[in-house]
């Protein structure tokens, strides 16, 4: 199976690596993107606590179709101009085969939602992505057998693969999804991917976001992807659980002081205090 050669434990994002041989990776920004200011805030912000990679929705997987369904793909551009101006990488979510192309122009990672992991017609169509890396989402449902096996379509169709396990189904209802943090190192035994950890859809509320980043990068993740906003309150998508840009920062401190206790480098600005 190709998601067991070695060669696939290294991702390469332009000059970014991620993997269990290099330095935890930080993506952080908004559930979805709503405007250039926000934008160029959360990028700012991200940048600040040490991120690499800039998130965002332009596509979104809403649960009730009244919900705000994002801003499509003007909102490409957006992502785009606040990356760059902030020299981070993006990664953004593609709904449906026909907008691969669009956003494999723009993006830097394709993400696969939960809800799509196993959307074959979608997995296959990553051939279009030219090459481009994959962050597959965990299904809600999926076992992890299920879950490799959706990697190696995508690994198939000639892209790169991350692992993000973002929280199953469970009868707990304290939070909105239960992180399954035994998945990370089983995972990592059943295969060669890197896999990273979504804290903020696992969690659904801010309070539990810090300690569930931090158990993931305690067993062993090679990073996170975390939502923040520069005004929760205010934000169109997924408002409960987006750290401000502090929190972020609190964060990252605790995060490489873990990373460092379980021999994994974070590479911090200085101006975040571990
Ligand atoms: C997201 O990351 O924006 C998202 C919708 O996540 P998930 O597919 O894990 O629900
Ligand atoms: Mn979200």
């Amino acid at each position: 199976m190709l998601f067991q050669n070695p060669r696939n434990r290294t991702v390469r994002v332009g000059d970014l690596e991620i993997g269990p041989d290099s330095p935890l990776v930080l993506m952080a920004g908004p559930c979805a993107v709503e405007g250039i200011g926000q934008l160029m805030a959360s990028a700012e912000a991200a940048k600040a606590a040490g991120a690499t990679i800039l998130r965002g929705g332009c596509f979104k997987p809403r649960t009730s179709p009244y919900s705000f369904q994002g801003v499509g793909e003007d909102g490409l551009e957006i992502l785009r101009r606040a990356a760059d101006s902030t020299g981070l990488k993006v990664v953004t979510e593609v709904m449906d085969p026909s907008q691969v192309e669009i956003v494999a122009s723009c993006a830097d990672i394709l993400q696969i939602g939960a809800r799509n992991m196993q959307n074959y017609t979608l997995l296959r169509s990553m051939v279009a992505a030219d090459g481009k890396p994959v962050l597959l989402k965990r299904g809600i449902a999926a076992t992890i057998e299920e879950w490799l096996y959706a990697a190696e379509y995508i690994l198939v169709a000639g892209s790169p693969v991350i692992l993000c396990e973002r929280g199953i189904r469970t009868f707990a209802d304290h939070t909105r999804f239960t992180l399954d943090v035994s998945a990370i190192p089983a995972v990592k035994r059943q295969s060669a991917l890197p896999v990273i950890v979504d804290p903020s859809h696992a969690a659904g509320c801010r309070h539990l976001v810090p300690a569930l980043a931090r158990a993931a990068v305690a067993v062993g993740a090679d990073g996170l992807l975390v939502e923040i906003h520069p005004d929760p309150r205010g934000a169109r998508c997924d408002k409960e659980q987006a750290l401000l840009p502090e929190e972020l920062q609190a964060l990252s401190g605790d995060i490489a002081a873990i990373a460092a206790a379980v021999g994994r480098r974070f590479e911090v600005p200085v101006s975040v205090v571990p």
